[in-house]
């Protein structure tokens, strides 16, 4: 069957490409034991730790869309905010079939935390269809996104809750979203949305940002560590939008990339991949799947093994919990860089942090989608757009300067990144908490 999100050409291309979801596991239950953690350690006020376990506010619909063959289906859709303290809601919305009201509150408050961690004025949401939108037409999937847009708008807008791309929507899915906002309400408002298409109000540099941010810190993290790029070898499971611009930025900086997948399988090769001919064998695929690459110097490898591979920077850049209790032990990178929300287990932190592995956290490694997200509301605000070179700069002054506050921060207490980033960011929105008060 047809995909035609997959279809959509290169510029159109969706967040990270999935792999399946270990599906015991609650992401809403990690994201509020490591909220708990940190409150304990910032001695939390207890009013303001409730606040935040909390989100403000859920909102469940069921979405029905007219199929091409006649029938009708209706789809489960969330969209939960998180937290409004520092600024508008802002997060993604994800088309998966795993999507659920706990995953998606899970996702709404890590954004809460990644806003604050980078220092953009902005909350935390999230949204989600339960969907594979794998096999529906382009009809079907505009007819989705525009009814559960209409569904879920009476609390979206630009100074409220601000979507953008994440698993398996793209830049089209926000040119509906924004199109149908505009429509109903009858006033041009492209800021909505962020990760739009260039035509319609998106920045420059926002396609590629995510990816960018993966590998400025990944960058920053080595030097620390005094490791030479051109000494470095890397894996990045999932090639979607953050997977694939992580690798191809990284190999720009002179990074060796051993091994990709997604899901469909991987590939590695010890002596580096060539990346450009993969692109273009990607591109060719039907499914714009890495299984259409084949060369006789690369081993074909699955997922499982892609986490396992013998290099010096994983990067997960697929779907949440993909590091576990069960294989963490396995893992035999020296540092992992988390380009999906929520890739590790709370288990498995504390297998990886025994074997001395050093990672950079979700909140802080993949903000440079949210950080870009920033900058396109920014240019649409002021109706006035910035050159590509301004964006990149910008980016990058925003994951330099955040890495190192993390970085600074964890060496001093000493924690772990993780912990680290999310004592500075929960304190952050505490403090904001605790200025605003409670209304009334
Ligand atoms: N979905 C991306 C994330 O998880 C981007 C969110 C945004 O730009 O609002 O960070």
């Amino acid at each position: 069957m047809r995909n035609p999100i997959l279809e959509t050409p290169a510029h159109l291309k969706t967040e990270p490409s999935a792999v399946a979801l270990h599906p015991k596991q609650d992401l809403w239950d990690t994201v509020l034991g490591s909220l708990d953690d940190v409150a304990a350690r910032l001695r939390l006020d207890p009013g303001i730790h409730a606040i935040l376990r909390e989100p403000e506010r859920e909102l469940t619909v069921a979405v029905p869309v007219g199929m091409d063959d006649g029938s009708i289906k209706v789809f489960k859709g969330y969209r939960v905010q998180h937290s409004s303290v520092r600024g508008p809601c802002k997060g993604g919305i994800r088309y998966h079939p795993n999507v659920n009201l706990n995953e998606v509150k899970g996702l709404a408050a890590m954004m809460t935390w990644k806003c604050a961690v980078v220092d953009i004025p902005f909350g935390g949401a999230k949204g989600g269809i339960e969907v594979d939108p794998t096999g529906m037409s382009q009809g079907e999937l505009a007819r989705m996104t525009r009814r559960f847009t209409s569904m879920i708008l009476p609390i979206l807008g630009g100074k409220r809750d601000i979507p953008a791309p994440d698993v398996n929507t793209n830049a089209q899915v926000m040119a509906w979203i924004v199109d149908t906002a505009n429509m109903i309400e009858g006033v041009y408002m492209p800021e909505i949305a962020t990760g739009k298409p260039l035509a319609l109000g998106g920045s420059l540099g926002r396609r590629e940002a995510t990816g960018r941010g993966v590998a400025i810190v990944t960058g920053e993290l080595l030097k620390r560590e005094a490791r030479a790029l051109s000494d470095t070898t890397v894996a990045v499971q999932g090639f979607g939008n953050v997977g694939s611009w992580a690798a191809r930025i990284l190999h720009e900086m002179g990074c060796k990339i051993v091994a990709l997948s997604d899901v469909s399988g991987g590939v590695y090769n010890p002596n580096g991949l060539d990346l450009a001919a993969i692109d273009k064998a990607v591109a060719q695929h039907p499914r714009h799947l890495l299984e259409g690459y084949a060369e006789s110097d690369v081993e074909r490898i699955n997922n499982e093994e892609l986490l396992e591979a013998p290099v010096d920077v994983l990067i997960p850049a697929a779907l949440e919990h993909q590091i576990r209790a069960d294989n963490a032990d396995r893992i035999r990178a020296r540092y992992i860089v988390e380009g999906a929300n929520g890739p590790t287990t709370r288990e498995a932190d504390e297998i990886l942090e025994d074997k001395g592995i050093i990672l950079v956290p979700d909140i802080l490694a993949n903000a440079g989608g949210v950080a870009a997200s920033y900058l396109e509301w920014v240019q649409n605000l002021q109706n006035f757009y910035w050159e590509e070179g301004e964006v990149n700069q910008r980016l990058m002054s925003i994951m330099k300067r955040s890495f190192a506050g993390v970085w600074d921060f964890s060496h001093a207490q000493p924690v772990p990144m993780r912990l680290g980033a999310m004592m500075l960011a929960v304190s952050k929105v505490a403090e904001t908490a605790q200025q605003r008060g409670i209304w009334p």
